[in-house]
This record gives C-alpha cells, structure tokens and sequence, in this order.
C-alpha cells in the first residue's frame, strides 16, 4: 500500500458536531460564529489524525456556502487552506492525481434522506434530485467520484449518521464517524464537540492506517439527470446548450467526462437558483 503522504479534506458545514439547522451555519448570527468554531475543532481533529498516520502535505478546501467559514488562523499550520467561491471544481478545489486519500468532514446526506440533518443536495431551494447514470447521488457521491476520476480514493467521512450511511453505500469499506443522530431534519442527538473530535481524529488516523477503499468512479460517458423545485428554473436551465427536458421540472443531458458533467450540473444549479419565485 502507498504511504498516504498527501491528503485531501473538503469540509462541508451542515454535518459538523452539533450543528441542526441553517441558522447556525448560514447567516453572520451569533450562532454562525460559534458554529465556526466548532468546524475548525472538527477539521483540526482530521488534520491531526492525518499526522498520526504520518501525512506530509494536507490540503484543506473550505466546502460551505461562500466557502470563507473557516478562520485561517484557526486551522491546523499543518494544513495548506483553499476558500472563497465560486471555484472550477468548487467543494473539491485542489484535488489531483497528486493526491493519495480524500476525507470528507462535516458532511450531511442528500435531499429527502429520513433523520438527515439538513439533507440537501447542493442547495436546498433549488434542488430536489440529481441522477448520475441513473443512480441518484447526494455531494459525497458526486466529490467522492471527482476524487475518484484522479483516481484518489475516497477514506474517511464525518458527519451525521444518515450521511455516514449513506457514504458507506457509495464507497463501501470507507471510515467513518458519526458525530451526530438526527430525530428530524432540523434536530439531533449530539456527541459532545470534545468527544467528537477525539473520534474524529481516532477514524482519520485509522482510515490512512489500513487498506484504502477502490476510488469510486463513475462510467463516462455520464448521464447527469436534475429534478428542479419548480418549471421555471428548468425553462432556464434548458437554455444551456445540450440539456433536454424529460418533465416540466426535470432536465437531463450526456457529456463525455466526469468533471465537465458535474460543471454542467453545476451550472444549471447556478443559473436554476436566479429564478427563486414559486
Ligand atoms: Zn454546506
């Protein structure tokens, strides 16, 4: 097995220890502040986990709404960190070939999943469900495929239970920590932020420590399928040439590579969410 000297972390919000609804990790509230805490302490839990294993170089992409949530300063001085947006490959900017395992922290599960904290699926308003070659996929399936395309598996994710599940189906044999257990959408029982760090840091160490899962890849051409929350945001995206319209409120087009098509989905997404109207 490779050393794992370079690794990746995308760090997402909505799966961070002890966080249950959009206030904490949206607007600049009070609880938004602590909530930054709180991610920092979960990153530098994997970032230390990473250096138990014997890590070199980590790389850090700040994967949240604006993607400035992370205070530098705060960050391990291990890690190199990646932030602001909009960026090429957006939750996984920097990831490469160079890379020998991809971690995912704060991570939550795709729009609809039962007790999923915050399930979404990109963003909340504007979309309901993606399909990749006919298999709906939540952001740690498209990420752990973009990881995967580089041929970077994909070895460890923390978040709530529901998006620890469902990693687990996408990437069978990956780590995980489950920090959280949702009773709904917007409530959960936690660990405690001290407790969840140290099984944070446990689960990375131990990810980089035994054999990694395959790099999860999906087959290309690819097939990208999006149902939209109303028909108007589809009339819009219909206006990116090579989507075609199967519903009123769904749209699906083929491209020949993994990452032009995530670029396309992303751009519908983009273009979907300046027609926020009912
Ligand atoms: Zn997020």
């Amino acid at each position: 097995m490779v050393k794992p000297e370079r690794v990746f972390i995308s760090i997402d919000m909505e799966g961070i220890s002890t966080i249950v609804d959009w206030e904490e990790v949206g607007k600049d509230t009070s609880e938004y502040q602590y909530a930054r805490k709180i991610m920092v302490q979960d990153l530098n839990a994997a970032i230390e986990g990473a250096l138990d294993a014997g890590a070199k170089e980590i790389m850090v992409s700040d994967a949240h709404g604006r993607m400035r949530n992370l205070r530098p300063e705060d960050v391990h001085e291990a890690a190199v960190l990646t932030r602001g947006s909009p960026k090429p490959d957006s939750m996984m900017e920097g990831i490469s070939e160079g890379h020998d395992a991809a971690m995912y922290v704060g991570y939550h599960s795709m729009k609809g999943t039962l007790k999923g904290v915050c399930a979404h699926t990109i963003s909340g308003s504007t979309v309901q469900r993606v399909w990749f070659n006919g298999r709906e996929t939540g952001e740690f399936g498209m990420n752990s495929a973009l990881a995967g395309y580089y041929g970077v598996p994909s070895v460890m994710l923390a978040g709530d239970y529901a998006a620890t599940q469902e990693a687990e189906v996408f990437v069978p044999g990956i780590t995980t920590a489950t920090v959280k257990w949702a009773n709904g959408r917007y409530g959960a029982k936690c660990l405690h932020p001290k407790n969840a760090a140290k099984l944070i840091r446990a689960k990375a160490k131990e990810a980089l420590t035994k054999k990694f899962p395959e790099p999860r890849v999906i087959n290309e051409p690819v097939e990208i399928k999006l149902e939209l929350t109303n028909a108007a945001m589809a009339d819009l995206v219909m206006l990116i040439p090579g989507y075609e319209r199967v519903n009123g409120v769904t749209i699906k087009a083929v491209y020949d590579t993994y990452p032009v098509a995530l670029s396309a989905l992303r751009a519908g997404i983009y273009l979907a969410g300046n027609i926020l109207r009912r």
